[in-house]
Parts: C-alpha cells; structure tokens; sequence
C-alpha cells in the first residue's frame, strides 16, 4: 500500500506525520522524501546512505553551424529557456522543460540534445534496514521538481507499505507526489491558513478521485475551523496531534513525534490498518 502524506502549506507537520508512520510500523516500510525542493525527512530518520544517482535531463544543444538565427525555437518555447536576438539562441537549461518542441519546430534540423544533472536521489537505510529511505533533492538554482520526483517514484516497489512525503501545496510536484498512491493523508492545522488551505487540498484529491482522511496537527491550539469543516463535508479526521510546549525543542534535537509523545506510536501504528479497510471498502 502506498500512503501519500500532503497539506496544502508548508510546516503543517507533513514531514512529522510521514516519518512517524514509518517509524510506528512493525513492518518493512520505505519512507520516499518526495518534498524534493526541502527534503528533510532524514534529519529525523537518520538513514545510512548506501547509493546515489543523479537526475539527469535534456536540453537542447544548438548547432550554430546549421542555425541561421530565425528565432522560431526562441518564440516557440513557453518556459523561455531560449532567447534569440538575431543570433543563435541563448540557451538558459535551469528553465527547459525538455518538451521537445525546439527541435520540431527548427527548420534547419540546428537542435540536438544534451543531458544536464538537475538533482540527486539517495538510497539507504534506517533502523537497522527496517525502514528503506529514498530522497529526492533538486539542485539549487534548478526548478524543474517533477523529473526529481518521477525518478524517487522509480525506486518504489509493489508489496511494500509506502510513504511518500509529498511536497506542501497542490501544484505540479504535488500531482506528481500523488499518482499511483492509494491513500491521502492530508495534514492541517486548526487556524484559518490551516482551513484555507486544507480546503484547496480537498479540491484537488477529490478531483484526483483519491480516497483520504485529515490529520490535525496541534489540535488543541487554534479553533474550531476545521474541525466544523471536516463535520460539513464529511470528511474523516484519521488523529488528532496534541501540542506540547517542549515539542519544538524535541524536534530541534533531531528527535521525533514519538520521543515527545510515545503513546502516539500505537495509534500511529494502527493507521495502515485502518486506511486498508478504508481503501478496500471505498
Ligand atoms: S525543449 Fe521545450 S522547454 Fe526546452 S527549450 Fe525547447 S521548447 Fe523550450
Ligand atoms: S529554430 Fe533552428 S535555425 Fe531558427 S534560431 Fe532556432 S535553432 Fe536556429
């Protein structure tokens, strides 16, 4: 089974939930960093990096010898990675989006390709093999997130219990993060950012046709907001995460859900198993 974790914003506690569920299973579990931009789960998991392999994509190499500086490449391209001015075009790789149309619409057949590393996926291990830790990185500079993440996703294999710790938001890297999961977790926080964005997430698995559940994360501070959301539309809220005043201390350490509230890691535990009967019944 593959659980995506998701929130429609940034320090909900995502990456919180994802490893606690991957260190609350008793079985064999792959955590996959897929917040390719601030990857960050291994601050918690600590893995033993055992591989690495760069991302790599195309990009269009120009043959000056064959261009004759028409700039139709140059007005064709969306993304503007090239730029003619009456000459050959600039070519700016960190903007392409390798799709190709450079090279179909030149009419000198002047485009040809080159790769260039755009990011970087580790393998290892953490808790003496137990839990499997991929991550994605983009190179700084790069912004081209959904190539990183389709090759993290490449690595995933059927049979064993998955999470993907998705990028915050809903745009692009999120689709991506998402397709092929079984299961959304969506974790928010009880304030009115929280809802406002909690409901933009809603919007999008729905139109996804995904089956998820709500994490509250803090539930205790804040308001009622999402709670009476989730109430209107239906909408199981799967836990509720209490917030203590040590918890950021905790975290800053390096340590993890569980060491700042162990009698989470039972209920962490059982949420696969709920999500299964969840997902079988949908
Ligand atoms: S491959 Fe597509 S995105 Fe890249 S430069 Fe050519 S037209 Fe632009
Ligand atoms: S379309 Fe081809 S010939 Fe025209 S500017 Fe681009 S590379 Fe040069």
């Amino acid at each position: 089974m593959i659980i995506a974790v998701a929130s429609g914003k940034g320090g909900t506690g995502k990456t919180t939930v994802a490893v606690a569920l991957s260190m609350a299973s008793s079985e064999p579990v792959l955590y996959a960093d897929c917040d390719v931009e601030e990857p960050n789960g291994s601050i918690f998991l600590r893995p033993e990096v055992t591989e690495t392999e760069k991302v790599l994509v195309e990009v269009p190499r120009i043959d000056e010898g064959k261009c004759t500086s028409c700039g139709k490449c140059a007005r064709f391209c969306q993304f503007n990675a090239l730029v003619s001015l009456g000459s050959p075009p600039l070519v700016f790789p960190e903007l392409c989006h390798s799709c190709g149309g450079c090279e179909i619409v030149c009419p000198t057949g002047a485009v040809s390709w080159k790769k260039v590393p755009i990011g970087e996926i580790s393998l290892g291990t953490s808790d003496g093999g137990r839990i499997s830790v991929l991550e994605g990185r983009l190179d700084v500079g790069s912004s081209l997130a959904p190539p990183v993440i389709r090759q993290v996703k490449s690595h995933i294999a059927d049979g064993v219990l998955t999470i993907i710790d998705c990028p915050p938001g809903t745009s692009c890297p999120v689709i991506e993060s998402l397709g092929g999961a079984d299961y959304v977790l969506l974790v928010t926080e009880p304030t009115p950012f929280g809802l406002h964005d909690l409901k933009l997430a809603v919007e999008t698995v729905r139109e996804l046709g995904m089956p998820f559940s709500v994490v509250i994360n803090r539930f205790d501070e804040g308001d009622s907001g999402v709670e009476d959301y989730c109430g209107d539309e239906k909408i199981h809220i799967i836990v509720r995460i209490p917030h203590k005043r040590f918890m950021a201390e905790v975290y800053s350490r390096g340590g993890n859900l569980f060491d700042a509230i162990p009698e989470m890691r039972e209920i962490f535990s059982e949420i696969p198993r709920i999500i299964e009967k969840g997902v079988e019944v949908k």
